[in-house]
């Protein structure tokens, strides 16, 4: 039996990347993973396969973030799927955007769409998904080594809504402490999956720059994330709240 028998986790963006990296990782330990997606919803089918294909339970929700009513809509399909029994246990607040562009022309557009996925939308499901958290629960929110560094400043928007997820982080911690559920971020570094194709994927020198970062050497994978909320949702994590663990692969030092 894994550890997380008996625990039901949604993990947004569990479809692809970093997401189902999680979702395969946590359905392996025995959690039912609600695995959500925007408009791939062919990918979230495999990824649902996947962790059935090794002896777990798992169901695909579809719902886009960024868009006014997106949690409560995305809450109302996860409250149908589970049915009666209700309740949530993890949730993973993993769904995210990038938007590289210089400084001097980001426009509102993308600075509002940027905002409205990374951080609008993490703030709204944790709100109103904590009615349904049981006592003890997790939030688990993907953030990046970027909120720690200036090394891709074309990326400021990206990590400026990154930053606001961290200090929600923190401060949610202190909200919802007195029922022992717990709030900590995970960053990543550079992880090897398609946000992240058009520039690094195929192209050598991009490749072994990236790798270059890391004190370790190479580029990371989404289950050395997936790893990281594995340790977070389980019962031996449940004294650690309010943190933001750097899983950059040694990139910040
Ligand atoms: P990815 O491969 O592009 O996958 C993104 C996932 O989020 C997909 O499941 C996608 O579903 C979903 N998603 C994106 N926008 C959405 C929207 N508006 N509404 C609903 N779902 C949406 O990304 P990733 O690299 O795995 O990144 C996952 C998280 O890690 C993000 O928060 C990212 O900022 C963070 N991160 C990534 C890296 C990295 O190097 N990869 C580094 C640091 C932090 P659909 O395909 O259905 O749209």
């Amino acid at each position: 039996m894994g550890v997380l028998a008996g625990k039901t986790a949604l993990v947004t963006g569990g479809s692809r990347g970093i997401g189902r990296g999680i979702a395969e990782r946590l359905g392996r330990e025995g959690a039912r993973v609600a695995v959500h997606y925007g408009s791939n919803e062919t990918a979230a089918k495999e990824t649902v396969a996947a962790i059935e294909e090794a002896g777990g339970e798992a169901f695909a929700l579809g719902q886009e973030l960024g868009v006014p009513g997106d949690a409560a809509a995305l809450w109302e399909s996860f409250d149908a799927a589970v049915g009666g029994e209700g309740g949530l246990d993890i949730l993973v607040n993993n769904a995210g955007i990038a938007a590289s562009k210089p400084f001097a022309t980001l426009d509102e557009e993308e600075y509002d769409r940027v905002f409205a996925v990374n951080t609008r939308a993490p703030f709204f499901l944790a709100q109103l998904g904590a009615g349904r958290l049981r006592d003890g629960g997790r939030i688990i929110n993907i953030s990046t080594g970027l909120t720690k560094t200036a090394l891709m400043p074309d990326l400021i928007a990206y990590s400026m809504s990154k930053a606001a997820l961290d200090v929600f982080t923190r401060d949610l911690s202190k909200v919802l402490g007195p029922r022992r559920i717990t709030v900590n971020a995970v960053a990543p570094g550079i992880i090897d999956t398609d946000i992240n194709a058009d520039w690094l994927r195929g192209d050598e020198q991009a490749w072994a720059g990236a790798a270059a970062m890391s004190a370790l050497g190479g580029v990371g994978t989404p289950a050395e994330i997936a790893d990281v909320v594995a340790f977070l949702a389980s019962e031996d994590a449940r004294w650690v709240t309010g943190h933001w663990i750097d899983a950059t692969g040694g990139s910040l030092s």
